[in-house]
């Protein structure tokens, strides 16, 4: 299998258009991603025909719950053999832990490669307002511990989501996870935080001139990629345009 490059987001509740688009967008670099609107729908099945399809799925479950929870339920969805999964990083180291064990101890124990785990950061569409709002605050001295300054006299709300996600995606790496998802925009401040081999998956990406609907914080394939992105996710750009094949190999010509 080739390592993919971009993950479509199938964000529909129709298990028939989901494997209409994955047979469309068809490309060795590019796998699936079904996320809360699919398995909402469609469940452990679902995900389980999108992965018969041979192709690399990521199951955007974005589990948030007690530990033991979180570890029960990555077992059962490490057992469908997806290329990737993910936790949310709020949800602390225990729970995060807790979940990385359940995926080692599921693929030793039925023999295949484990899936990748990942840990969401701050979702990419929370902007500074949206971040202060919901109470996720720091202070300056805070921010200072963490290498940022912030002058004297000078706002502090656009360094707030930059002090979380350094401390989340920090957090991961120190729970055992592969990865984190983080915005594109957040790249040079996770790649800093937690060195070259930790992998970094960026939705939130927009093509020149598309519509950025609820993102906030977008940066194109290539400027994504060449910041160090490990994986793109592109949803709508792909699946809402007319001619969803099109719009990929356009994306795709961009990159190389
Ligand atoms: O359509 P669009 O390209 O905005 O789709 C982005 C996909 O990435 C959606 O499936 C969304 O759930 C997911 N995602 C995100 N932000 C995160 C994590 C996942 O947009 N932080």
């Amino acid at each position: 299998m080739t390592t993919p490059k971009l993950f479509i987001a199938l964000d529909t509740p129709d298990l028939d258009q989901a494997l209409s688009l994955a047979k469309q967008l068809d490309a060795p670099e590019v796998g699936l991603k079904i996320g809360l609107e699919f398995l909402s729908a469609h469940g452990p099945q679902g995900a389980a025909k999108m992965i018969e399809t041979g192709r690399p799925v990521f199951i955007d479950c974005k589990l948030h719950d007690i530990p033991n929870t979180v570890a029960g339920a990555i077992r059962a969805l490490t057992r469908l053999r997806p290329y990737m999964l993910n936790v949310h990083a709020a949800g602390g180291p225990a729970m995060m832990t807790a979940a990385k064990e359940a995926v080692m101890d599921e693929a030793a124990q039925g023999g295949f490669t484990a899936p990748k785990l990942l840990a969401v950061t701050l979702l990419t569409s929370i902007n500074e307002e949206d971040a202060f709002s919901i109470g996720t605050c720091f202070c300056r001295r805070k921010l200072k511990d963490l290498g940022f300054t912030v002058p004297e006299g000078e706002e502090m709300r656009p360094h707030i989501v930059r002090g979380q996600v350094h401390r989340l995606a920090t957090l991961a790496k120190e729970s055992g996870l592969d990865g984190i998802v983080c915005a594109p925009t957040d790249i040079n401040i996770v790649r800093q935080a937690c060195g070259d081999d930790f992998q970094l998956l960026t939705p939130g990406i927009r093509p020149k001139g598309a519509e950025k609907g609820d993102q906030k914080r977008t940066l194109t394939p290539k400027e994504a990629l060449d910041l160090g992105s490990n994986y793109l996710v592109i949803g709508r750009p792909i699946t809402q345009a007319k001619d969803p094949a099109l719009a990929l190999r356009n994306i795709l010509g961009t990159l190389s």
